[in-house]
């Protein structure tokens, strides 16, 4: 994610890509402004009791960017570099991305300022109970539903959920999603972004006239979303996964890699690099390998103008945010390779996290059978609306998934026209 101190403001590109749909939808300057302007924002500054006894005091973040689907959904990053046009400009992407899977939700996203690398359990736990208390008033099952994001889990989302129910004295399960299991989190939360990732890269495939049975397939990111598409693709689908890398390099062996053993190694080792019968490869060349289809799992701005005509696969599927710039994405849709936007590619996380909230408020859970079949049912539908739109419109994916999203935005807003 572009931090303020490069010339980049995310929040100046969130609003450039709302005006490049508003001219294709022929959206007025009304309708525009409110897409354009976060509905509600909230500004925290907390003490927080150090381990030497001393304090110090946090900036926190909680955006509501637009509530017209419903209530606001997204994650909350404990960062050094948080800012609140960073906030603004995550908050705006989850609206889109719920619209496109057509979850019943509008778009949020939270973030305190400050740096857990360097911050002991019971610090963090501190500085998680009163972020969350302040931001209490704005949050709730029907208001607004934090998730994790960068360096915030499973613990964290235990400590708010916690937080608030003691507040209003009684477990309000609902508050969060991403939770452990023993606290009203969901079978399959973990493998959701994966999992939705492999859903959509089949779908694609099969229109694109790539083979997955039998293809191969480059992943960039062996993390938790790049290393579960690795697997159920192998696993289910049939795939030769052939390059995987993380943050120390990668490796390749034409042959196929195991992803499970692959997973192993890192666990043992700390990274997939020398894993047995494999050879290295750098994180540049991953993404010009020869293979079927590419995932970029890592970190933003990774597919440029200038990599971009380098690209052999034929599929390319976001399971990162932000993998590839606009430059490129003109050159795929030239070459006619097929980009997944992240806003559909990665959407799998939070419409498990829906079927979380979902569960919680009727405290009746599903089995994980249920929670895979109804989140491919999702990603499949989600993907076929995104590729019509891009038919008729004779876009691109990505552009069309920002239509068929702003599009519902709108559609909402409208039909429930301005107060008073
Ligand atoms: P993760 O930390 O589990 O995995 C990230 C992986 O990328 C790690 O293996 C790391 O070593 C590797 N990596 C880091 N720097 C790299 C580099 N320079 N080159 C290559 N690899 C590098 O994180 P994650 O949860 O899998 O998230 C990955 C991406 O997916 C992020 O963009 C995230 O926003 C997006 N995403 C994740 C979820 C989710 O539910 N996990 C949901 C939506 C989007």
């Amino acid at each position: 994610m572009a931090k303020e101190s490069e010339a980049v403001n995310p929040f100046e590109t969130a609003k450039r890509q709302i005006d490049i749909v508003a001219d294709i939808l022929g959206l007025d300057s009304g309708i525009r402004a409110i897409l354009k302007a976060p509905k509600r924002e909230l500004t925290v500054n907390f003490p927080v009791r150090m381990d030497d006894n001393s304090y110090r005091v946090f900036t926190g973040y909680r955006v509501q960017y637009n509530m017209a689907r419903g209530p606001t959904k997204g994650g909350i990053r404990y960062h050094p570099q948080v800012t609140l046009d960073e906030v603004r400009a995550l908050a705006a992407w989850m609206t889109w991305k719920c619209a496109v899977v057509n979850l019943p939700y509008g778009g949020g996203k939270g973030g305190v300022i400050c740096d857990p690398k360097h911050m002991s359990q019971g610090e963090l736990e501190r500085l998680t109970r009163r972020y969350a208390s302040e931001i209490a008033p704005i949050i709730g099952p029907e208001i607004d539903i934090p998730a994790p994001d960068v360096y915030t889990d499973s613990q964290t989302m235990a400590w708010i959920m916690d937080t608030y129910s003691m507040q209003k004295g009684y477990s309000v399960p609902g508050v969060v999603t991403g939770k452990p299991i023993s606290l009203g989190g969901s079978e399959g939360r973990g493998e959701a972004t994966g999992r939705g990732c492999a859903y959509v890269i089949r779908e694609a495939a099969s229109h694109a006239g790539v083979r997955v049975k039998g293809g191969s397939v480059a992943v960039q990111g062996f993390g938790n979303a790049g290393s579960v598409a690795a697997k159920i693709l192998h696993d289910e689908q049939g795939a030769k996964i052939v390059a995987v890398s993380d943050s120390r390099g990668g490796i390749i062996n034409p042959q196929g890699l195991n992803p499970h053993a692959v997973d192993e190694f890192k666990h043992k080792t700390g990274s997939v690099v020398g894993f047995p019968g494999s050879k290295p490869i750098s994180n540049t060349e991953i993404l010009e390998a020869k293979v079927d289809i590419l995932i970029p799992a890592a970190l933003e701005n990774q597919l440029t103008k200038k990599n971009a005509e380098k690209v052999q696969a034929r599929v390319i599927a976001e399971a990162a945010n932000g993998p590839t710039l606009p430059e490129a994405d003109k050159v795929f849709y030239e070459s006619k390779i097929t980009v997944l936007p992240d806003i559909l590619a990665n959407a799998g996380g939070v419409t498990v996290s829906y079927f979380e909230w979902a569960q919680d408020i009727q405290g009746f859970f599903w089995p994980l059978e249920e929670v895979n079949q109804r989140l491919e049912r999702t990603m499949v539908k989600s993907y076929a609306e995104v590729h019509k739109v891009a038919e008729e419109r004779s876009v691109h994916n990505r552009t069309a998934a920002y239509v068929l999203a702003i599009q519902r935005v709108v559609d909402a807003l409208k039909m429930r026209g301005i107060y008073p």
